[in-house]
C-alpha cells in the first residue's frame, strides 16, 4: 500500500489560543502517522513561495504579517489517501462555513485565523514538505504496539 504525505502548518492563531494539542490530537485520533514535526517562525520569502497563488490579492500583506508574527507549528502526516482525508477534517477555508466537526468549523469563525494549513493536493503537498523539512527531519517509522508500549521497565 503507497502511503502519501501531506503538510500542515497550525497557524498563529491556534498557537495563541492553545489550540495546538487539540490540533494535533485529531491527526492522531484519526489515524494519521507524523513523520515531522517543529516549531519555526515564518519569513517574508518562505510565504511569498508558500503563498504565490495568492501573491496579487489585497488580504495577502495582511495575510503574511498575520503568519510571520508569531512561530507556527509544521507538520508532516502519512497515511492512506492522506491528502484528501486531512481536508476533509480540516473543512473548508472560511471557518463560518465549514462544517461542524472540521477543525475550522469547531474552531474559527475567519477566513485568515483559520487554524490550520493543509496540502490541497498530492503534487502541492510534494513540493511543500520540501519547502519546510530537509530530509534529515522526515523520520519513517513503523508501528509497534506491544514491545514499546508494555516495554518491561529495568528495576
Ligand atoms: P486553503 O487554506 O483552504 O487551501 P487558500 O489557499 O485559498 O485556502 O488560502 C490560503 C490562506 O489564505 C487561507 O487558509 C486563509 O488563511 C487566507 N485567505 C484566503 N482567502 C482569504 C480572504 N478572502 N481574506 C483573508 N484571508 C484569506
Amino acid at each position: 500500500m503507497i502511503h502519501d504525505r501531506t503538510l500542515i502548518l497550525i497557524k498563529p492563531d491556534a498557537l495563541n489560543r492553545g489550540l495546538v494539542g487539540e490540533i494535533i490530537k485529531r491527526f492522531e485520533n484519526k489515524g494519521l502517522k507524523m513523520v515531522g514535526m517543529k516549531m519555526i517562525r515564518l519569513n517574508d520569502q518562505i510565504l511569498r513561495e508558500h503563498y504565490s497563488h495568492l501573491a496579487d490579492k489585497p488580504f495577502f500583506p495582511r495575510i503574511a504579517e498575520f503568519m510571520k508574527g508569531w512561530p507556527v507549528i509544521a507538520l508532516v502526516l502519512e497515511g492512506l489517501e492522506v491528502v484528501e482525508s486531512v481536508r476533509f477534517i480540516t473543512g473548508e477555508t472560511s471557518g463560518r462555513k465549514a462544517d461542524a466537526g472540521t477543525i475550522r468549523g469547531d474552531f474559527s469563525m475567519s477566513i485568515q485565523a483559520n487554524i490550520v494549513h493543509a496540502s490541497d493536493s498530492v503534487e502541492n503537498a510534494i513540493t511543500e514538505i520540501q519547502r519546510f523539512f530537509t530530509e534529515d527531519e522526515l523520520h519513517s517509522w513503523e508501528r509497534n504496539n506491544f514491545e514499546v508500549i508494555y516495554a518491561e521497565d529495568e528495576r
